[in-house]
């Protein structure tokens, strides 16, 4: 029996996408014929990333754009996720939620029917907000000082741009953390309840469903967190010599897609 006869019965991929599908604005090699090959043999699967900022049909676009076949229903960003756990949590029907971060935060609190309000919110949520302002940081740590339930969509300190590592969501919420004295309860990866949240709308079960990424400290970790399996792929942000030397270890490692279609099939 082969070390990845695990891999033949998954039914369900949790995909990322910088580093694993493109880079930049370009589509990395096999990334379209991995999709389709998902397309073929009927696997279920969904691009699961942490950026908070876009809509869904705007990753999706991004990714057809690349020439990558992808629907909105096949994008699953952490603001989806954490509007997801307001829906599980909340105590009324329409929570009140202030919201530091762009267009996909906002539509998807509005879509979970969220209601917003800065004074005194059951909920303050924080993603990457590029029109971030020390007026922003005073309401949300106002809100949660007042008891106001404290979300960061994902902790990610920094953010690959043209420019070079930016702020990314996380820094953002430990301004928030530091000026209220209250920690985040955290969503994206490598938070397993993103992985759960994932396989849910999947409707598959953790054991049938494999996370597959380039980055050990976020993809790979949240499908240990979650107990699913992982495959790291080499196209990005981990090397080898850190999946060697990390203890958080994948199931397998690919150095690219092609590899992994093959896996799958032999
Ligand atoms: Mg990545």
């Amino acid at each position: 029996m082969s070390e990845t006869n695990w891999l033949k019965d998954c039914e369900g991929f949790l995909i990322d996408l910088d580093g694993t599908m493109y880079r930049g604005n370009q589509a990395i090699p096999c990334a379209r014929e991995f999709v389709e090959w998902l397309n073929r043999t009927g696997r279920k699967y969904l691009f699961v990333t942490n950026n908070s900022s876009k809509l869904p049909r705007q990753v999706a676009d991004k990714l057809s754009g690349m020439g990558i076949p992808a629907e909105e229903e096949h994008v699953f960003t952490s603001s989806q996720a954490t509007a997801m756990y307001i829906k599980d949590h909340a105590k009324l029907a329409n929570p009140t939620v202030y919201a530091i971060g762009e267009e996909g935060v906002v539509a998807a609190l509005e879509e979970a029917g969220c209601r917003f309000d800065e004074e005194s919110p059951d909920y303050v949520v924080v993603g990457i907000d590029r029109q971030f302002s020390y007026e922003k940081l005073k309401t949300a740590s106002f809100a949660v000082q007042k008891g106001a339930i404290f979300l960061g969509t994902n902790a990610d300190k920094r953010v690959p741009t043209e420019e070079g590592l930016a702020p990314g969501a996380g820094s953002l919420s430990r301004a928030v953390a530091t000026a209220s004295g209250v920690e985040p309860v955290w969503i994206g990866k490598p938070e397993a309840r993103m992985v759960k949240y994932s396989i849910k709308r999947l409707g598959l079960i953790p054991e049938k469903t494999v996370i597959v990424g380039d980055n050990l400290e976020t993809d790979i970790l949240a499908g240990i967190n979650a107990g699913i399996r992982s495959v790291l792929v080499l196209t990005g942000y981990s090397g080898m010599q850190d999946a060697q030397q990390t203890l958080h270890k994948p199931d397998l490692i690919v150095k690219d897609l092609a590899e992994l279609i093959s896996k799958c099939e032999n």
